[in-house]
């Protein structure tokens, strides 16, 4: 029996489905211990002798291009690879944490990513306009030229009002990519999804019963496809918070926030952690207002206490 490719479209545990080239649908689990897969890997695997079930055997895990994190208090845990972009939904209401969002486009920029920031609920006037406001520093970053080119888009949508025209407009961000769609409960990710895949399941009869048999998985990863051709992809992800950036040293953060980042070659050190040296140029360009090409008083706050929080905590 030769290994087939597939790539893995849902993970439950240590079980996961793969998805062959012609759309074919099977549980996997892995080998060994070791061949842990996660949505978005292409994976090598075998069926069953027959007589033996249905369930298929993850023989490889093929290279991966990029790969990332979920942690808890305990330890971090890869969750998706080969992505070609990170959405960050947040909204109007319920108020998002800068933090956060901070924290997950940094995740994104250290795998080489492009983060695309939409923010929900333009229907809700008022509160939209307060969070578009504190978005200044992020929409200062949009289309920046120059060395990483950092494309900082936020989308303005209301999803639940103007459907088919933010369909319209997510779409030609979308096209072709393999895009995890991340954010707070609340912000309208399952009202995105169902708009740009109707009657998204991935995980449709008896998969979904065999996987789910005897328990209450609601922490997975998902891979839906937006087009019958199969080009465009959305990963859906929980736990916006427990996006994990242990993996990281302080001194990789300066490059993976591109505000930061660009004044940070004319530090006077080359080494400069932008926390207390003289001469360090980032400190200079911190200001409480936001202007393009400074970096804003919140955004350096993040920057100190994500460089402590990365210092302190044990990497894997
Ligand atoms: P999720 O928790 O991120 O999956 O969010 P949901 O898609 O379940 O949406 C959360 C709530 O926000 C639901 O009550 C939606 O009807 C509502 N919602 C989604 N989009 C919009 C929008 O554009 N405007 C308003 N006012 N409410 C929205
Ligand atoms: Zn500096």
């Amino acid at each position: 029996m030769s290994a087939r490719e597939g790539l893995v479209v849902a993970s439950h545990g240590r079980h996961c489905v793969v998805e062959t080239p012609d759309g074919e649908r099977r549980i996997c689990h892995p080998r060994g211990k070791k061949s842990q897969a996660v949505v978005g890997d292409q994976v090598r695997w075998l069926a069953p002798p027959p007589g033996q079930g249905d369930e298929g055997t993850i023989e490889k895990v093929l290279p991966r291009r990029n790969l990332f994190y979920r942690q808890d208090e305990i330890r971090t845990k890869s969750f998706a690879a080969n992505l070609d972009q990170v959405l960050i939904l947040i909204a109007a209401e319920p108020v998002f944490s800068e933090s956060q969002l901070a924290r997950a486009l940094i995740a994104a920029e250290a795998e080489g990513i492009t983060p695309l920031i939409a923010l929900n609920k333009s229907d809700l006037v008022e509160p939209f306009a307060r969070a578009w406001e504190r978005l200044l520093p992020y929409r200062h970053m949009a289309g920046k030229a120059g060395p990483g080119s950092h494309h900082y888009n936020v989308l303005p949508l209301s999803l639940a009002q103007s459907g088919e025209a933010d369909r319209a407009a997510l779409l030609q961000h979308l096209q072709g990519k393999a895009t995890l769609v991340l954010g707070p409960s609340g912000a309208g990710k399952s009202t995105l999804i169902n708009l740009l895949v109707p009657g998204a399941s991935v995980l449709t009869g008896e998969i979904s019963q065999a996987l789910n048999s005897g328990k209450h998985t609601t922490t997975s990863t998902a891979w839906y496809w937006v087009d019958q051709a199969r080009t465009t992809a959305l990963i859906d992800s929980p736990g916006f918070q427990e996006f994990g950036l242990r993996h990281l040293a302080p001194t990789d953060l300066a490059r993976c926030m591109p505000d930061i980042g660009a004044h940070a070659n004319a530090c006077k050190f080359y080494n400069c952690t932008h926390l207390h040296e003289p001469g360090c140029a980032v400190q200079l360009q911190v200001e409480s207002d936001s202007r393009p090409g400074t970096i804003s008083a919140n955004r350096y706050k993040i920057y100190k206490e994500l460089f402590a929080e990365l210092s302190e905590a044990p990497r894997y």
